[in-house]
């Protein structure tokens, strides 16, 4: 599996995916005159090439372009026209000369006109109202992963690098931005239009490149050293990009320090687009954003509004690097990419506001890409990818999160400044170039003088992870490795991990610290003497679970809040619930284990407790959901009751964000009639003064009056949605909307997902949020069949089988039938791994069903009982 090859020369079966190697493309300049109104655009095309294998085809790639004509120049000017064959389904175009091209360098001219699309990919139209309510179009690009062929034919591989000058013909009062600074901008006399031309790009792949035009408005620019970085928006929302530009001006200082690098572009513009397929893209020198990642109103937008901000910014801008000037040669490299942007936004995010205690809050992400990769349908990190379509699938929770886990794994168990050091090197020795993941493992180890190889293989080339059991002898730990499945079959139990531990002790002669590599089976590790408790995974960074025999379980519980982090006592949550949902460990252990986190105050704790109530009420079934209420809110009610509903002086934003968190599932999931009326009464008092209600409980009161309320709640809702002030104000009354429970309104919310009222890039994550609506998931899963082919007509090919992620709520046997058949003969565009894992997931609630809603049930009847007493 270590796909270490060179592309230099193809194989037969690359040549069906793969573009011949004979010309490389070395400058493109391009020319656009996009039309706003009639929704097209023309291009002119000069490409310098190298012709390296005499030939009379010119092979590049091209898609949904009309090339009208062709040339090649000599070197000593001669001009020989071509023809043009387009290859549809390979989304080629054949360019074909009379006469063979020797090898040598020559100039290619094309011309060529295409379609501004509503697909949020290629070159694409996104439109939106302005302060006086009038329709107003922009035109954007998105070329991740391999759309810049709808734009303008090209060698759309990353291994192709180029430099690119780009230049806009556009009507006068419309600005144009590019991936670099405006040489200059002259006014075509006569035309109403102006010629804005854009500098010279570094060598760099196409799918970076960009160009945007619109109205738009900027904020002053902030240097960092000589760049000037800028926050752009269609105008009215210029005041939401304050936040934007403060966390992108820390975070490209911090990266220009820790790569040891320069930033490698000439400045640096973060663009809000209203439509958007991904979060953002990181463009170099022009990144695009949905505007939810990039405006937002620092006064009244809630913390984790925020974070997402600083998070998505923080992001884009490592790549500017890692990604940018530094490219994966072919799309199995991709995960190196994402994952290491992701690992950088963490470090960044910390060091920006350590307050927010990022690495903490990360645990949740390790969580969510542990649960995949419990999957029989999990696969390894990296894997061969052939057809580049195969790349669109790999943007998920194991290229993000475990990619950026393995290496926060990694980055612990060498030091920080050892790892840094090893990035530095990389980045230097392959500035402008293309790399394989190995690369990197080279310059990590001439750094390190560790094997840093051979750990990283068992994690990025093996799929899943390990449990590790752990029990003492004496003085002795031992602990012993083997794969986690939620549903153990008994298979590959003799895959190894290299698995770095990290492990505290508490012994008589006081805490002991210890890191080592588990490289076989097990390990014997002695104390200095024999320990009170052990701590394994010690910090939270290690990528796997964790089983304590039930003597270390019962000394590591005791004084729970005294021996463990936050991120500790989230992993002896999180892998006690995994196996329990396993049926490794009842689950009436896992319940009783919650009575001992009745005061916990971290938010990522209670958001894995959170989120196991909302899985088990989506197990239940209805009769039996009561009880788990009644649970619930026996154990929220204490804690919600002790932090109120407004801040105390002084207090950590982590704190007022997790009262928020905490109000909204007693009212929602806990089904608390107190706190509904409450959040009724305080929300009519936010309408009225909106200073007088904390900005991280507003979110709770909206989920609480959508899944309490009526006609009333669900007609303002709807007109907050459509006259919200700030991004996150529209997506929070949007999605609302999914929560009510009255049939007439619920489907009043179906047919908004279809019906050109809410954006393509929201829909398909409402209807998400539709199935997931417990008590009405019936009617939304009928609607989803009954109107799929709709849906795969309107939305991002990227977001159906996101939008898929709601099937998880059909926990019966009867609606997973009907699931498993209607996507068997209804497959997904893109992500077919994803809704494998998926139906994978969904299997597995159900079979959860089926051993454990009997004991839930009989446990909640009695437990609630004792639990009250406790009271
Ligand atoms: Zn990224």
């Amino acid at each position: 599996m270590t796909d270490t090859q060179s592309y230099g020369s193809l194989t037969v079966e690359e040549h069906t995916y793969k573009l011949p190697t004979h010309i490389r493309p070395d400058r493109y300049q391009l020319r656009f005159t996009p039309d706003l109104t009639a929704f097209t655009f023309v291009g002119e095309e000069t490409v310098d090439i190298q012709v390296l294998e005499p030939t009379t085809d010119v092979v590049a790639n091209a898609a949904e372009l009309q090339i009208h004509s062709v040339a090649v120049v000599t070197y000593n000017g001669q001009t020989i026209p071509g023809r043009v064959t387009l290859d549809e389904i390979n989304e080629r175009a054949i360019l074909t000369f009379p006469e063979m091209l020797s090898a040598g360098p020559y100039q290619l001219q094309l011309t060529f006109s295409g379609m501004l699309n509503d697909k949020l990919h290629g070159f694409y139209r996104s439109t939106y109202k302005d302060a006086n309510g009038q329709d107003k179009m922009l035109a954007s690009t998105q070329f991740e992963s391999t759309d810049a062929r709808r734009a303008f034919p090209c060698w759309d591989e990353p291994a192709h690098k180029a430099v690119f000058q780009t230049t806009l013909v556009i009507p006068e009062h419309l600005t144009a931005l590019s991936n670099t600074a405006i040489v200059h901008e002259t006014p075509l006399p006569g035309t109403g239009t102006k010629e804005v031309v854009f500098a010279d790009t570094i060598k760099m792949s196409t799918y970076l490149v960009a160009f945007i035009v619109g109205e738009f408005a900027a904020t002053d620019p902030v240097y960092i050293g000589q760049t000037p970085l800028r926050v752009w928006a269609v105008p009215g929302k210029r005041h939401l990009a304050q936040f934007a530009r403060e966390v992108g001006a820390a975070s490209l200082r911090f990266f220009t320090e820790y790569y040891h690098y320069p930033y490698p572009g000439d400045k640096l513009d973060l663009v809000a687009i209203p439509d958007f397929a991904a979060g953002a893209m990181e463009n170099l020198g022009a990144i695009t954003f949905r505007e939810t990642a990039l405006l937002v109103d620092e006064k009244s937008a809630a913390r984790s509004d925020l974070e997402r901000v600083a998070n998505v910014v923080s992001h884009e801008n490592a790549h500017m690097w890692f990604g940018d000037l530094v490219t994966m040669r072919w799309w199995n490299g991709l995960w190196l990419n994402e994952a290491f942007a992701t690992f950088m936004a963490t470090l960044a995010v910390d060091h920006y506001k350590p307050d927010w205690q990022r690495w903490t809050s990360f645990a949740v992400s390790r969580a969510s890409a542990m649960v995949v990769d419990g999957l029989h349908s999990t696969r390894p990190i990296e894997f061969p990818v052939q057809r580049p379509e195969e790349a669109a699938g790999m943007f998920d929770v194991l290229t993000y999160q475990k990619g950026a886990a393995v290496l926060r794994m990694l980055e612990q168990y060498l030091g920080a400044e050892t790892f840094r050091a090893g990035i530095a090197l990389y980045l230097k020795r392959h500035e402008f170039a293309n790399t394989e993941t190995t690369d990197l493992w080279d310059a990590i180890e001439e750094a390190s003088h560790q094997p840093a190889r051979a750990l990283m293989d068992s994690w990025v080339f093996q799929p899943g992870y390990p449990l590790l059991s752990v029990r003492t002898e004496g003085n002795d730990v031992i602990i012993s490795q083997h794969v986690f499945r939620y549903l153990p079959d008994g298979s590959d139990l003799e895959r190894l991990w290299q698995v770095p531990i990290f492990l505290r002790a508490s012994t008589t002669q006081g805490e002991h610290s210890q890191t080592t590599l588990l490289t076989g089976k097990e390990v014997r590790l002695q104390l200095p003497s024999q320990p009170d408790w052990v701590v394994v995974n010690a910090g939270g960074h290690g990528f796997y679970r964790v089983q304590y025999s039930p003597e270390l379980h019962e000394c590591l519980t005791a004084n729970l809040h005294d021996t463990l982090s936050a991120v500790e006592r989230f992993n002896l949550v999180n892998d006690t619930w995994a196996a329990a949902q396993a049926g490794l460990t009842p689950m009436t252990t896992y319940l009783d284990l919650l009575s001992l986190f009745r005061d916990e105050t971290d938010p990522n704790v209670w958001n894995v407790i959170l989120a196991s109530g909302q899985y088990l009420y989506h197990l239940l079934d209805a009769q039996q959901r009561p009880a788990l209420q009644t649970f619930l809110r026996n154990l929220l009610t204490p804690i919600v009751q002790k932090l109120g509903w407004s801040p105390q002086d002084g207090e950590q934003e982590l704190i007022s964000q997790l009262r928020g968190e905490l109000l909204s599932a007693l009212g929602t999931l806990g089904g608390d009639t107190f706190i509904q009326a409450e959040a009724r009464a305080r929300y009519v008092q936010h309408t009225q003064h909106p200073e007088t209600v904390d900005r991280n409980v507003v979110p709770a009161l909206v989920s609480i009056l959508a899944s309490s309320g009526g006609a009333a709640e669900y007609e303002e809702f709807t007109t907050n949605f459509k006259t919200a002030k700030t991004p996150q104000e529209e997506t929070r009354y949007l999605f609302a909307l999914a929560a009510f429970q009255p049939a007439d309104l619920f489907e009043r919310t179906l047919r908004l997902t279809i019906n050109s009222e809410v954006r393509t890039q929201n829909a398909p994550y409402l209807m998400r949020l539709l199935l997931l609506n417990t008590e009405q998931r019936e009617r939304a899963w009928a609607f989803l069949t009954a109107n799929w082919d709709e849906m795969g007509r309107q939305y991002p090919d990227n977001s159906i089988v996101r939008m898929c992620e709601g099937i998880l709520s059909l926990v019966t046997p009867a609606l997973e039938a009907e699931v498993v058949d209607f996507f068997a003969s209804h497959p997904v565009k893109q992500g077919t791994k994803t809704m494998q894992q998926h139906l994978e997931k969904l299997r597995i609630a159900v079979a959860g069903k089926a051993r454990d809603a009997a004991n839930i049930e009989r446990y909640l009847k009695q437990g609630q009982g004792r639990w009250h007493d406790a009271q």
